[in-house]
């Protein structure tokens, strides 16, 4: 009998297989109390599960293809990392020591240390890093106990064609097995934003994640179809169900591979409005992929990338080679930069040092309003922005503000930068535009005047629904609440591009809902005429706008904002969708 078992959509794409089911992560621990004499030893026991974990780690590094994203690499990288810091290195041997205890006991004792810091934190950012301890303390764990399955996955093969279900995937598994030809990936935990979720992403693997109690339906070797978009496994699908997706299958191919011609063409609606197709980029290797794909410059460039792992914060100098570097890359396409985005728990890393954990990080002292409290950590990146904006077309973009104090706080700064580079001969584009991000549900409602001193605006709808809705973008248990048709969410939407539009000022969406063609129709019909995406989906956004016809769009998206049940606007966009959305 055929039935069904519904997710979270992580990764979109049709995959057919037959299930491998992946053992609970979680190991059985021994705690024992050593005699002394066999304490050093221990110790030396825990150094040499290390150099096992590291060796691993590194031989899967090795392994990744050229052509795999830059941010599988980056992921182990981290992991590799993790296992040179002393957290993992010298606490474990200090409580070995100090306690008589077995290694693998002391490395759990200081596990548990290190996630209950991670809990008290809301951060997209830190959550993950909460996951990245547990998969690094697993790995050493299992070079402890011998039970070392993970890092040696079953023989070349074996993952071929199938569609592994785990409890969640570290980022090396994930390489592992997709080297493999692993056909889908679900998970018992996590989110859309979870590494395993963006790597998933990354490699075009279709997923599905937060499928909780699904553990107890599947069976090894039980054949399942999966749809990614809808985040839906259908379990012992007949044969007309897998003939019917079998199709759908070859429908998505041949609608990609026709997509990627279209690369050149000019980004313009069926009844002629030209609309702007941007990309988001945050690591290097991203901008290639933006020229790839022939994005008209990029939208949202995050730096906190710039920022993250290391002790002190990147120089003026640092920070404008790497933005004038981009910019020069672009060529004479416009390139948006944000400031950053740290939040109140990330000072860790080259941010703020010694910070207080907040209860509420996402509320806290994050993005704009750590950059006025701190200028020593700001005052350099704005002057470092404006410099490059003399190599190229730079604007500036300011996250998360929320009062008009803010922003006339920043705008003082950028005057004073401007003072201080022309006194000291440094050339920078006077005109640089300086726009903010509208990811607050204050800002959205007051958009019109923030528009009267800003050159544009644009929507990060991640965080806009997160605050709108009161749910956390990251937490998998509320992630049901994570509605971008809420009528909330439009209507916000729908008064920010109003207020652009009586401003005169260009308004962009770069939140997630930009790059989801399932959205074009509807954010086109609302009035938005810039998008920024991913690489990735930019092709996808763009043959929807170019299939579009604006004026046939805009009675849809009334009905969209008037309907009541969440039912009846997932019909709304089907049906304005039509037959377009693969
Ligand atoms: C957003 O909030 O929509 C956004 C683009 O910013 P980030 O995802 O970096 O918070
Ligand atoms: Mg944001």
């Amino acid at each position: 009998m055929t039935f069904s078992l519904q997710g979270i959509s992580a990764s979109k794409g049709i995959a057919i297989g037959k299930i491998y089911l992946v053992e609970r992560g979680q190991l059985e621990v021994p705690e024992y109390v050593l005699p002394k004499r066999y304490v050093e030893e221990e110790v030396e026991r825990f150094t040499h599960a290390l150099e096992a974990a590291r060796k691993q780690l590194s031989a899967v590094r090795a392994h990744i293809p050229r052509d795999v994203a830059s941010d599988v690499a980056a992921f182990i990288d981290t992991h590799l990392l993790m296992l040179e810091d002393s957290a993992l290195t010298k606490a474990p041997a200090e409580l070995i020591r100090e306690r008589q205890c077995n290694a693998e006991w002391a490395v759990k004792v200081q596990r548990d240390a290190l996630v209950s810091v991670f809990d008290a934190m809301d951060d997209p950012y830190l959550r993950t890093r909460k996951d990245d301890v547990d998969h690094v303390v697993r790995r050493i764990q299992r070079a402890l106990l011998q039970e070392d399955k993970s890092s040696h996955p079953p023989a070349e093969g074996h993952f071929a064609g199938r569609v592994v279900f785990a409890d969640d995937l570290t980022p090396a598994d994930t390489v592992l097995m997709q080297h493999q030809g692993i056909a889908a990936f679900l998970t018992e935990f996590g989110g859309p934003n979870s590494h395993t979720a963006i790597l998933a992403r990354s490699l075009r693997i279709p997923a599905v994640v937060g499928l909780h109690s699904a553990r107890q339906y599947l069976r090894d070797d039980e054949t399942v179809v999966i749809d990614g978009r809808q985040g839906v496994v259908l379990v012992n699908p007949d044969r007309a169900i897998i003939q019917h997706f079998r199709k759908r299958e070859r429908d998505i191919e041949r609608h990609r591979a026709a997509r990627s011609k279209l690369r050149r063409a000019p980004v313009v609606t069926s009844d002629g409005v030209r609309i702007q197709l941007q990309a988001n980029v945050e690591l290097p290797p991203d901008i290639e992929a933006a020229r790839q794909v022939g994005a008209d410059g990029v939208g949202l460039y995050r730096t906190e990338f710039l920022f993250m792992n290391r002790e002190q914060p990147p120089s003026e100098e640092e920070q404008y080679e790497a933005y004038s570097g981009l910019v020069k890359k672009l060529e004479r396409a416009p390139v948006t930069i944000r400031t950053l985005d740290l939040g109140a728990d990330k000072q860790v890393d080259g941010g703020r040092p010694g910070a207080p954990i907040t209860t509420n990080p996402a509320l806290g002292l994050r993005a704009v309003r750590l950059c006025l409290r701190e200028p020593g950590l700001f005052r350099p990146q704005v002057r470092a922005i404006m410099r490059a904006s003399a190599d190229g077309r730079v604007r500036m973009m300011i996250p998360m503000l929320s009062n008009s104090q803010e922003l006339l706080q920043v705008i003082h700064i950028i005057k004073e930068c401007r003072r201080e580079l022309k006194r000291e001969g440094k050339p920078f584009d006077e005109e640089m535009p300086v726009g903010a991000m509208i990811e607050v549900p204050a800002a959205a409602v007051c958009a019109d005047i923030f528009a009267r001193h800003l050159d544009f605006l644009s929507i990060g709808t991640n965080d806009l629904i997160q605050y709108t809705i009161a749910i956390d973008r990251v937490d998998d248990e509320v992630n049901y609440l994570y509605d971008p048709l809420h009528p909330a969410v439009l209507r916000l939407i729908q008064l920010t591009i109003r207020a652009g539009e009586r401003a005169g000022i260009p308004v962009a969406m770069c939140g997630e809902m930009a790059g989801d063609a399932r959205y074009t129709r509807l954010l086109l019909g609302l009035g938005l005429k810039e998008f920024s995406v991913h690489p990735n989906t930019l092709l996808e956004v763009k043959q929807v706008i170019m299939e579009s016809e604006l004026g046939a769009l805009r009675k849809y998206v009334q009905r969209v904002m008037r309907a009541v049940k969440p039912s009846s606007r997932a019909a709304l966009i089907d049906e304005i969708n039509k037959p377009v959305v693969h």
